[in-house]
């Protein structure tokens, strides 16, 4: 507490003799610029500084995901007494939605946060960070990044970017996404065009499909307008904010290409090497939470949205075991391809593969086991 205050009492002081240089030479220097200069700069006050960042987001405002945002910003707002903010900002407002890598690797802003999928076009091994196709779920995909070897891995990929990446939300196992009519088969599928990003879109695509990427404020339009047939997005709670089931009447499940999405904050190398430790620490404690919070909101908010979409007309439908079995096949072909195509992606996809074996030996064991019998009606 006595520490709390001498800081206080060094901030102000700080900021009073900062105030009265500005005023000094505000003769000759415009108040827009002093502003400026205060937003983007840590400013020393006390033993550890005032530092503001900005955050860009793939997120339109309303959604879950942004939530992960919001959440790292407030936990270290709160864990340094406001002397660390970070202002998150929705897609397109800095830059657009798919573009968070690109605006934090060239220091446009200090940190995002995004899906790492979005840039599988740099380097086709950040889908891991995200989700693979008949990959890990959410609670495995937490496991393999900060037990199997995981986060170290993407971290040596973002490395080339100037970044630092730290899980900062997941999903859960998504939903398969709306559709316009009913589909029974992989003949259905051919022609349709589809909202759906990563790996996921490449099966969909090996299967017929007309794919495209779409941030998600975009996704309600198209969808509604005909310009595409079918959309994913998440999962119940965001669809439902998106509009999607006033697009589309069919919800599909599983979502097979999506089983444990983990959002990441990417930070620029430069701003978190200029960062004082105990704020590293703050910083990475913040992320953890939002990663962890997001995983349990996202599960209490679908199982009450999917019961109002339910009841509001939403007819809720299982990919066939032909269409899961195709998908399947394809995305174990298009996971092969990629790792002959680059050495990164096999490297992880080894080590990967070790270790979904190993941890589905024992969740058959115990998670899937009881979950069989305690769930099943
Ligand atoms: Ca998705």
């Amino acid at each position: 507490m006595k520490r709390r205050q001498i800081i206080k009492t060094g901030a102000i002081s700080t900021a009073t003799a900062a105030l009265t240089a500005a005023c000094a030479k505000a003769n000759t220097t415009s108040q827009a610029n002093i502003t400026s200069e205060a937003n983007t700069t840590s400013q020393t006050t006390g033993s550890l500084p005032r530092v503001k960042w900005r955050m860009t987001t793939s997120w339109p405002k309303t959604l879950g995901t942004f939530r992960g945002a919001e959440t790292i910003a407030n936990r270290v707002k709160e864990m340094t007494a406001g002397r660390f903010t970070i202002t998150p900002f929705a897609g397109g407002e800095i830059v657009p939605g798919l573009q968070v890598l690109d605006a934090v690797q060239a220091g446009t802003v200090q940190c995002g946060h995004t899906a790492s999928y979005y840039y599988i076009g740099k380097n086709s091994a950040l889908a891991f960070a995200t989700t693979v196709p008949f990959g890990l779920n959410g609670q495995q995909q937490n496991t393999w990044l900060y037990y199997g070897g995981g986060l170290e891995a993407i971290r040596k990929i973002y490395a080339d970017f100037n970044i630092i990446n730290f899980p900062g939300g997941n999903t859960g196992t998504q939903m398969g996404g709306w559709f316009k009519k009913e589909i029974k088969s992989v003949a259905d599928l051919k022609g349709l065009k589809m909202r759906i990003p990563g790996l996921g879109g490449e099966v969909m695509s090996s299967l017929g499909l007309n794919v495209q990427v779409l941030p998600g404020a975009e996704i309600y339009l198209a969808l509604d307008r005909g310009t595409i047939d079918a959309a994913e997005w998440v999962g119940p709670y965001d669809d439902e904010k998106l509009g999607l089931h006033q697009a589309a009447q069919f919800y599909y499940y599983p979502g097979w290409w999506e089983p444990g999405a983990t959002l990441d904050v990417l930070v620029n190398l430069d701003a978190w090497n200029k960062l004082p430790q105990e704020y590293q620490a703050i910083f990475k404690t913040a992320a953890f939470e939002a990663n962890m919070n997001m995983f349990n909101e996202y599960d209490f908010l679908n199982s009450q949205a999917l019961s109002r979409l339910l009841a509001n007309g939403t007819k809720l439908t299982a990919y066939s075991p032909e269409i899961m079995q195709a998908a399947q096949k394809a995305a174990l072909e298009i996971l092969a391809e990629k790792a002959n195509e680059n050495p990164s992606f096999k490297q992880i996809y080894e080590q990967w593969q070790k270790f979904k074996n190993q941890i589905s030996n024992w969740n058959r064991v115990n998670e899937l086991t009881y979950n069989n019998f305690s769930m099943s009606k």
